[in-house]
This record gives structure tokens, sequence and C-alpha cells, in this order.
């Protein structure tokens, strides 16, 4: 996407060969209008795949996730990073690694979000080794959901993300991939929309 991949070598900041910072633009300060246009995007590409919700990790996803699930018509679920005492007690749980602050966190679905009537799209800002989706799509399944696609803003494909994802037969989307990143040097592949 190219409105995205523009914004990113305007406004991303490479704060070493693995980590981009965006936070211009998703991650703390949002641009509105990019978050529209991707939302326009993803749901015409999704629109004939007969998603019943959108799925998205707190808190980077929620922005994109939410203009997406707005143009499909249908429900924005927001899997949590936190339990809190409002949270039912019947949930799903797995264990997830955070890539950027390295420790680890209890991704949490309340059952009543998720049915075997379900079919998926998950979005998340970043995919770099696959942990975030990897543990969305496990938890959509728990619940008895079928993921029906992975979309990513900004894949960063010198990781291991997407080929971990596609061996265990996930689709993955990506509306910019980084084929390299280092201090003061962003270079992209092909993206798939
Ligand atoms: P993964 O779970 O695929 O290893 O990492 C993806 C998650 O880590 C995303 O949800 C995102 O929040 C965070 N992340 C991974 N790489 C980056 C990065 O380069 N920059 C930022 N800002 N977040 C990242």
């Amino acid at each position: 996407m190219r409105l995205l991949e523009d914004k990113i070598l305007k406004e991303g900041i490479p704060l070493s060969d693995s980590v981009l910072k965006v936070d211009s633009f998703i991650n703390h300060q949002v641009d509105p209008t990019v978050m529209k246009e991707i939302g326009k995007v993803l749901a015409d590409h999704y629109r004939d795949k007969g998603i019943t919700k959108v799925f998205t990790i707190e808190a980077s996803g929620i922005a994109p996730a939410l203009c997406t699930a707005q143009e499909l018509g249908v429900p924005l679920v927001i899997l949590k990073k936190q339990t809190s005492k409002t949270l039912s007690s019947d949930v799903l749980q797995t264990n997830i690694t955070s890539f950027t602050k390295g420790t680890s966190y209890e991704l949490t679905l309340s059952r009543k979000y998720i049915s075997p009537d379900d079919n998926i799209l998950v979005i998340d800002d970043f995919l770099a080794n696959g942990e975030a989706a990897s543990g969305a799509a496990k938890l959509i399944e728990a619940g008895g959901g079928r993921v029906e696609g992975i979309a990513i803003l900004i894949e960063k494909s010198f990781q291991k993300g997407r080929n971990r994802l596609n061996e265990a037969g996930y689709k993955v989307t990506s509306l910019a991939r980084i084929s390299h990143l280092a201090k003061g040097v962003i270079e992209f592949c092909e993206a798939d929309i």
C-alpha cells in the first residue's frame, strides 16, 4: 500500500536493525486519514470472505482494526493483554512473549465473543516473529472460530513471523513489507496489497 510505505519512509524511525518506531502515526499519535484508508483497502480485500468479526490485540492494532470493522459492518473484538476485574471469569488465555518488551503476558479473550459460527479477520500493526498473531489465532480456534486471514500493517519480512504463520496454515496479507532495516535505511519488498 503506497500511502503506508510513503508514511513509513517519511516518519518511521529505525531504532536498530530490527525495530522501527512509528509512534507519530500508529503507536502513540494516530493519523486518522491513513487509518481510514487502511480500513477501506482491507475491507475491499476481505469483503466477499464472509468475515463475521475483526479481532485485534490491544493497543496499537485498535485504530486500523476499528476502521476495517466499520467498513465491513462487523464488530471489533480487542484481545486483552491485561486481565481486569470487569472481565468475565469465563476466558480463554495464552501466554505471549512481547517482541519489543521481551516480557510475557496472558493474551485473553472472553468466551462470549467467539463462537463456532465466527469467521475471523485478525489485524495487527506489526509482524515480527508471529507470537502475537499466532496467539490470537490459538484463542479464536480454542473458542471454536475459524481464522479467515491475518492482516498486518507493517511486516518485517526478514523476521520469521510470516513463515511461521504460513506453515501453521494461515493466510497473511501485509500492507507494507520491510525487507531491510538499519539505522537510517528502510527498504521494502513487494506488499500483498
Ligand atoms: P510478534 O508477535 O510478531 O513477534 O511481534 C509483533 C508485535 O510486537 C506487534 O503487536 C507489535 O506491537 C510489536 N512489534 C514488533 N516489532 C515491532 C517494531 O519494529 N516496532 C514496533 N513499534 N512494534 C513492534
